[in-house]
């Protein structure tokens, strides 16, 4: 695998008014719809047209009337628009932009496992390449992969992949013993520990925390709660875009943020009143950092790169997909 320390971003843009206009003229010009994460830069946040979870952005990019998709984010999730828009054209500024947690399962991987389990049911949550969802019986995202398992008859084995943070989520609340979790983690997430976050909740005692379920600290935030070290009605497990929603909501005057920091840019902006601060100001996603102002004028210029997933595996993916969304509102992933 090509690890992205040895990948140098396109560099050499800044993020000026020129830029901007630049962007926009050729946006136009394509008739392309600009979305982006919640995670990207907050020059790229704030030049696109829709920004949000993964799998909302994927939602958007399925209704849009627009034959062009810049998915200014991460490759699977690209890959996610392209599997529920197979007719677009979906692009993304650098398709180098890895992610550590959807890297650590293969589809070969994942058959093996299902091997070894005849009869149980695969749950992958959207943080995994299409091959992978071609695997899966149905996919989840961190605000409904609890109802999902809950959706599965009780007597029957789950193989729960890849965040193993996530999937010891989903076995507490549902109290499920036959939940086989797979021990993948995403490097940035698992970053943010229990220590850290008991810390920075200790020096800020008035403050809310809001901690997403990948995190390394969401089992341990949970525990404190538990133990009254921190009051429980303080903790909230929430995606990116249930982060959103609270925000607007919370009548705290401080807020504990344990995701990515690029989250910080759309929670200042929701909620300008309150004060957010990261649980560990370090947690970048370099993958994510790739998606710059000069790739994704490249990318416009250059109508690249361009993402393809072969049918076959996008129907299978899109039938995974599809089994998520009936089951109930998946709300947001990462
Ligand atoms: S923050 Fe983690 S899960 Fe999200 S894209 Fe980066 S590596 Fe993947």
């Amino acid at each position: 695998m090509v690890v992205a320390e040895q990948l140098a971003p396109y560099a050499g843009v800044e993020p000026d008014q020129a830029w901007a206009q630049e962007v926009r003229r050729l946006a136009d010009e394509r008739g392309a719809v600009l979305l982006a994460h919640n995670y990207q830069l907050p020059a790229i946040q704030d030049i696109a047209d829709h920004t949000g979870d993964s799998l909302a952005l994927s939602r958007i990019a399925a209704s849009s009337d627009a034959s062009t998709i810049v998915f200014c984010g991460v490759h699977f999730m690209a890959e996610t628009a392209k599997i529920l828009s197979p007719e677009k054209k979906i692009l993304i500024p650098d398709e180098r932009a890895g992610c550590s947690l959807a890297d650590s399962i293969t589809a070969e991987q994942l058959r093996a496992w299902k091997a070894e389990h005849p009869g149980a049911v695969v749950v992958s949550y959207v943080n995994t390449t299409a091959e992978v969802k071609a695997e899966t019986d149905i996919c989840c995202t961190s605000s409904n992969a609890v109802d999902v398992v809950r959706s599965i008859p009780a007597d029957t084995e789950v193989l729960f992949c890849p965040d193993q943070f996530l999937g010891a989520h989903v076995r507490r609340e549902t109290g499920r013993e036959n939940v086989h979790v797979w021990a993948g983690e995403c490097h940035v997430h698992a970053g943010i520990n229990g220590a850290e976050l008991a810390d920075r909740a200790a020096a800020n005692p008035d403050a809310d925390l809001f901690i997403h379920p990948e995190c390394g600290c969401a089992t341990s935030a949970l525990y404190l709660a538990g133990e009254g070290t921190l009051p429980p009605e303080r903790v909230k497990i929430l995606s990116t875009g249930g982060m959103l929603d609270a925000a607007r909501g919370t009548g705290a005057e401080s807020v504990l943020v344990a995701t990515e920091v690029g989250m910080l840019h759309q929670l200042r902006r929701a909620a300008p009143e309150i004060d957010f601060r990261a649980v560990n100001d370090r947690a970048s996603c370099r993958y994510m950092k790739m998606i710059t102002p000069a790739a994704l004028l490249r990318c416009l210029r250059e109508e690249a790169d361009e993402v393809h997933v072969p049918a076959d595996v996008a129907e299978r993916a899109r039938a995974s997909v599809q089994r998520m969304i009936g089951i109930g509102k998946p709300g947001g992933g990462e």
